[in-house]
């Protein structure tokens, strides 16, 4: 439908389309009947240029008045109010917010995760290639949404949103149903050795081989949807609870930003994760 490229087979997604605004959702979610949520793309917005169409950051340089109205447009299709949002200002940290009935329409500073249990706060973070990570847990009634780029995911912040569940909430870990959200693969993320170093001392040695290779140029490819799957696990989220994207931002730059293919002219996309009224 969206014309897409999966890596794989796998029915992790599923594209949705509703009054026009096309967003990816996942079944693993859909069958609980407790959330509403799903994770936004280019089309079936209003921004123009660079930020065609569908831009959600107000951070970017985009017309106020148009991520505005792509706000509204996302919320209608995944089935949630804007006035009910919480946002995150992502600054690569490992802060993790508990939102609160008080905080709906609040932007939670230099954070880069957040946690309710408060039934219709929509949790909302940005992307254009760094990791989504969801977490819903079915018997408290709680979730939770990260945003997990490299420096995130070398600190952790998946495991960190888990342990800041079960502080907050009660939540088992052996409960939470996660997800690995659309951002760069493997094939795209080449990084230096610097970057690997911290990989290096944060993972434990046995699956390096796992999450990247070294090139004859002396660069590395990195695998970043592994890295925090080994998080999640870590955490204590059951492999067989955790869904990993097989769609990629870079390898499809018309329908998704992609800060690797575009740089910093680009607008955002989000994910959205909201426990039912
Ligand atoms: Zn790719």
């Amino acid at each position: 439908m969206l014309g897409l490229k999966y890596k794989n087979r796998d029915k992790i997604f599923e594209e949705k389309e509703v009054n026009g605004v096309p967003y990816l959702a996942y079944p693993v979610f859909e069958s609980l009947g407790i959330v509403n949520h799903g994770f936004s793309t280019r089309l079936g917005g209003v921004s123009k240029g660079n930020y065609a169409t569908m831009n959600l950051s107000t951070t970017r340089g985009d017309d106020p008045e148009a991520i505005a109205e792509n706000t509204r447009r996302i919320a209608a299709a995944i089935g949630v109010r804007t006035e009910d949002m919480v946002y995150t200002h992502q600054t690569h940290t490992t802060n993790v917010a508990a939102a609160r009935e008080k905080d709906r329409g609040k932007r939670f500073m230099d954070t880069d995760g957040m946690v309710t249990d408060v039934p219709g706060m929509c949790l909302v973070t940005f992307y254009a290639d760094c990791v989504p990570l969801y977490f819903v847990d079915p018997v408290r009634k709680a979730i939770g949404l990260s945003h997990s780029g490299w420096q995130g995911t070398v600190h952790k912040i998946g495991k960190i949103t888990v342990e800041k569940m079960t502080e907050t909430y009660g939540s088992d870990p052996k409960d939470i149903i996660a997800a690995i959200g659309p951002s760069i693969c493997q094939d795209c993320y080449e990084v230096s050795e610097d970057v690997i170093d911290q990989f290096r001392e944060s993972f434990r040695k046995e699956i390096l081989p796992e999450l990247f290779y070294r090139k004859d140029n002396g660069k590395y490819q990195l695998n970043l949807w592994r890295a925090n799957e080994e998080v999640l696990k870590e955490a204590g989220v059951k492999k067989e609870r955790i869904a990993v994207t097989n769609v990629c931002t870079h390898c499809n730059p018309d329908i998704l930003f992609s800060h690797r293919t575009m740089g910093n002219k680009r607008g955002n996309l989000s994910a959205f994760l909201a426990l039912k009224r």
